[in-house]
């Protein structure tokens, strides 16, 4: 691991990572990638998630693609150091902010969006000039082998490495200096990894998960509401970091939501689910049986069969949910919705409240004033009002939990930004040499009130033109010259 990460901070150091011109070559050649062996790539995602192509494709390489363009157009502008406002002592002086990169980034990506979770983060250590070692979850194999087959054939090879395994081959990467750590997965090991971190002092984006409620309002369009939900809670077969994890609600709305959502699901995976292209199957058989051990004790309104050879499980619903079973007590993942009724919004706004922060909040209500308020008493990492999970879509928007959701941003400039140091960058002039004798020894009473009126007033400047404070500044540089201070 050690030869690895010193191969790569090796390239960092050759510095050929950091122009423009580079970077811009990098993206488009991964963009080229993305294009010319998409059928392989799809394959490959399909396969570790019993996946069609179509959804392969929309989950997640439409995302890269979008992504990539946007970086494209955007880099030249990110790039350039952003001027900063100056005072009157530093008038004469250059002030800018420069982002630099931060060096080598480790990205640790999970399983169930395996090619977006770690390609999304790379255009962002790309664009922003860092060197990368991606580690792509082992537990989506297939498409950790084609991301660490085909990188090399397109972007710089000691740059940008991916390094396959399990457990015991992460631990032995995070006892490596880096950077940055970005990683994707579960709290637990989000944990491991930020105490890794700290042995180096090493950053750390933690893309964490959670369990995202969704209170539906009564006054709301319930046919919208749960189709929207539908939608959110079941695509991937419910393995989504943002899938809407429970539902609060009034009692009497139970039986409806169950039956719209029922419908929906027969709308949109046929009468025979299994049979679904678009149904997605359960990773593995330990989260086959977990899935299966939360639902001991409930009342299943729909759903609830499955099929562990094939790690399917049905869409399911469950209704008058008590909090305290296990179902409420971790992160489902997985196509289980249970219902837990509330009496009002504000009780609903105090279940959340007492629980963790999560990383997705959705509210679905036509009343707005309702909305903001939810949105007001609460926090999240991300909310939608009226819908679910497409927060995440939007480029403009920072995606990141918060508490136990995570913690740091990305997605669109905001990946640049935290992977990027934002240096500050001051050029002085050697110009009025006289003026600094406010600040060279031997200090004085009236040399404070001076620095005191340059640095604590307020100046207006609409009517105080800056004219006035460099005219004020001059008499400040004669009298100390002079020697009357
Ligand atoms: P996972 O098992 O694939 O683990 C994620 C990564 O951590 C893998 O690369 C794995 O090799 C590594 N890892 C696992 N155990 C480790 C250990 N002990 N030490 C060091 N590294 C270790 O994925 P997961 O954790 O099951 O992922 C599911 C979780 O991820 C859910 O909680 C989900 O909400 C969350 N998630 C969050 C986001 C987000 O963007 N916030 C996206 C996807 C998933």
């Amino acid at each position: 691991m050690e030869r690895h990460v010193q191969r790569v901070r090796d390239a960092f150091r050759t510095g050929r990572s950091r122009p423009l011109e580079f970077r811009l070559q990098q993206l488009r050649a991964l963009r080229r990638m993305v294009q010319e062996r998409e059928k392989d790539i799809l394959a490959a995602i399909a396969s570790d998630l019993s996946k069609s192509e179509f959804n392969a494709y929309s989950h997640e390489v439409l995302t890269i693609l979008g992504e990539i363009d946007l970086v494209l157009e955007k880099l030249p502008e990110w790039v350039t150091a952003k001027p900063a406002q100056k005072n009157i002592l530093t008038m004469l002086d250059e002030a800018f902010v420069q982002p630099e990169p931060l060096g080598v980034v480790l990205i640790i990506g999970a399983w169930n969006y395996p090619f977006l979770l770690v390609i999304q983060p790379l255009i962002g250590a790309i664009a922003a000039g860092n060197a990368v070692i991606v580690k792509p979850s082992e537990l989506s194999e297939n498409t950790a082998n084609i991301v660490a087959r085909l990188l090399p054939q397109y972007l710089d090879q000691d740059l940008y490495v991916v390094i396959n395994g399990g457990v015991d081959e992460t631990t032995e990467l995070l006892k490596q200096r880096f950077d940055h750590i970005f990683y994707t997965g579960s709290t637990a090991v989000g944990k491991i990894v930020m105490q890794a971190a700290a042995k180096h002092l090493t950053p750390v984006t933690l893309e964490l998960g959670g369990k995202s409620p969704c209170y539906i309002d009564r006054d709301c369009d319930l046919d919208i509401a749960c189709r929207r939900l539908t939608w959110g809670k079941y695509m991937n077969c419910g393995q989504t970091c943002i899938a809407p994890d429970y539902v609060l609600c009034e009692a009497s709305l139970q039986n409806q939501i169950v039956q719209k959502i029922k419908d929906n699901v027969k709308e949109f995976y046929g009468e025979n689910i299994k049979e679904s292209p678009d149904y997605e199957r359960i990773v593995n058989l330990r989260h086959f049986k977990r899935l299966l051990s939360l639902l001991e004790g409930q009342k299943i309104a729909f759903g609830g069969d499955s099929d562990e050879a094939t790690r399917y499980i049905a869409p399911t619903v469950l209704t008058d949910v008590d909090p305290e079973t296990r179902v409420m007590q971790e992160e489902i993942f997985g196509p289980i919705l249970p219902i837990v009724p509330v009496k009002s919004a504000d009780e609903a706004i105090k279940f959340i409240n007492e629980r963790e922060k999560p990383l997705a909040f959705y509210v679905f209500s036509r009343n707005n004033k309702l909305i903001r308020r939810m949105i007001d008493s609460t926090s999240s990492g991300g909310v939608t009002a009226n819908d679910v999970v497409v927060h995440f879509i939007l480029s403009s928007l920072p995606f990141g939990g918060v508490g136990s959701s995570g913690m740091g941003v990305y997605h669109g400039k905001y990946t640049f930004d935290t992977l990027s140091h934002y240096r500050a960058c001051l050029l002085k002039s050697l110009k009025t040499e006289s003026t600094n004798k406010l600040r060279y020894p031997p200090n004085s009473q009236s040399k404070v009130n001076w620095a005191k009126f340059f640095l604590l007033r307020r100046f207006n400047k609409e009517k105080l033109g800056l004219l006035l404070l460099a005219l004020l500044g001059i008499v400040a540089a004669v009298l100390v010259k002079g020697g009357y201070y």
